[in-house]
């Protein structure tokens, strides 16, 4: 499914004119969000239900706040995914990344294997490790703490994003402990955050779909708020494109500002379409759909940025999800943050994503600058750590081989002349 050519070649006008072609309803929609407004759940999901003229204004409306909000720069981090095992005994319907732990290719790491896979990254100039696993029925209660112990000690200094809401209640069952003193106990080991991930769609009928025995809404939510009570940030996720629309889009971002209101824990929104290939989701259910259109990324990070603005003001596109060149095009419609060079990642690549496993920090400037912005690296907490304006970071070979050595930013050639051309 192709972008409408007409709504993108909109947002070369200046916002009044765009504003100026849109209905009435959504016009006073976002007049209210340039005059930085509160905008409700029910005006939430008429911004997603544009199309034509409407929809040019939402895409330049959230450009227009996303450069109010946090300016030109685009940021990037440098992270290493390490997905500790791929055991998992909950089979979600979406997910190809969990097998049985009978199973060939079953893999569960040593504390040990993970902290070499991190201290290897941290040699490659990486300042994240992002640990996440499935559900495996042998691991000890005390796992989760070794591992961090193991990273710690080899590599003081990494930054540790590990575990989302699901494993903490895995976690929580195994060490029969409270939530509370858990997660107490992780942030002491040196957890520094956590993925906000599991959340999928916060719907109740949605998530029954999906997969029975998972986390629920409200459980989900009572664990990322504990997390943000012990001091330990989150990212928040939504995971569109399959049994959902734009009336459960509204109400889970609303859901999230909601709590970002109470607890200011959450770091970003990153939305994750569905990516549908090799699923049981898809394969076994009736009306499930083939993952977001191009039209409905758009909708999903410029809605987003509009909803969130004031509250969560960083608004990030998953490459991985998307492939480097729509990542791009998100750029102008809200987005600030490209995510991060991932050295190595299983998940969604499981689920038949084919977007490869890493692009380097150089191949991450010159996609942000190509876009007309200002490359940034940041850290994960959304600190400075070195401005690109004027060099480039240093030119390095990705850690796994690329198939046939192809480049997953080999679009850049013509974005980048036509960058030039625009001067
Ligand atoms: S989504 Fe997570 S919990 Fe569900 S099967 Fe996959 S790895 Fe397991």
């Amino acid at each position: 499914m192709s972008i409408d050519l007409e709504v993108m070649k909109q947002l070369e006008n200046r916002p009044d004119e765009v504003l100026t072609r849109a209905s009435a309803q959504v016009r006073a929609i976002l007049e209210r969000a340039l005059a930085g407004g509160e905008i409700s759940r029910e005006a939430g999901e008429v911004l997603f239900n544009t199309e034509g003229a409407d929809l040019s204004a939402v895409l330049k409306v959230a450009d227009t706040v996303r450069r109010e909000r946090v300016g030109d720069r685009a940021t990037f981090v440098t992270v290493r995914n390490i997905n500790f095992t791929n055991v998992c005994y909950m089979a979600c319907q979406f997910c190809n990344f969990g097998v049985r732990k009978e199973a060939s290719g079953a893999e569960l790491l040593t504390p040990e294997q993970v902290a070499a896979r991190a201290e290897e990254a941290w040699n490659r100039g990486g300042t994240e490790v992002c640990i996440q696993g499935g559900l495996h029925p042998d691991i000890p209660g005390d796992y989760y703490v070794q591992l961090l112990r193991a990273v710690k000690k080899r590599v003081p200094k990494m930054h540790v994003h590990a575990f989302s809401p699901f494993e903490i209640w895995y976690g929580v069952r195994k060490s029969r402990m409270s939530l509370d003193d858990f997660l107490a106990m992780l942030r002491d080991e040196g957890l520094g955050s956590m993925p906000g991930t599991a959340a999928e769609i916060l719907d109740t009928e949605i998530r029954l779909q999906l997969t029975r025995n998972k986390l629920s809404a409200d459980e989900w939510e009572k664990i990322i708020r504990a997390a943000h009570r012990q001091n330990i940030p989150t990212t928040s996720t939504i995971m569109y494109g399959h049994i959902d629309g734009p009336s459960h889009w509204a109400a889970h971002i609303d859901r999230l500002r909601s709590i970002q209101k109470d607890t200011g824990g959450f770091t970003e929104l990153v939305p994750l379409g569905f990516i549908h290939e090799n699923t049981r989701l898809y394969r076994n259910v009736p009306g499930v759909r083939p993952g977001p259109s191009m039209t409905e990324n758009l909708k999903m990070h410029a809605v987003a940025r509009i909803m969130l603005q004031g509250y969560i003001d960083n608004i990030q596109a998953s490459w991985v999800k998307l492939g480097p060149e729509m990542a791009q095009t998100m750029l102008a419609c809200g987005v600030n943050d490209l995510g991060g060079t991932l050295m190595n990642e299983s998940i969604s690549r499981a689920a038949g994503a084919k977007h490869g496993q890493e692009i380097t920090p150089l191949e991450m400037v010159r996609i942000i600058r190509a876009a007309g912005r200002i490359p940034v690296q940041r850290n994960t907490l959304y600190q400075t750590l070195e401005d690109f304006t004027d060099h480039d970071p240093p030119e390095i070979e990705p850690l796994v081989e690329r198939a046939c050595g192809a480049s997953p930013v080999a679009f850049l050639t013509q974005a980048e002349m036509q960058q030039a051309a625009r001067g």
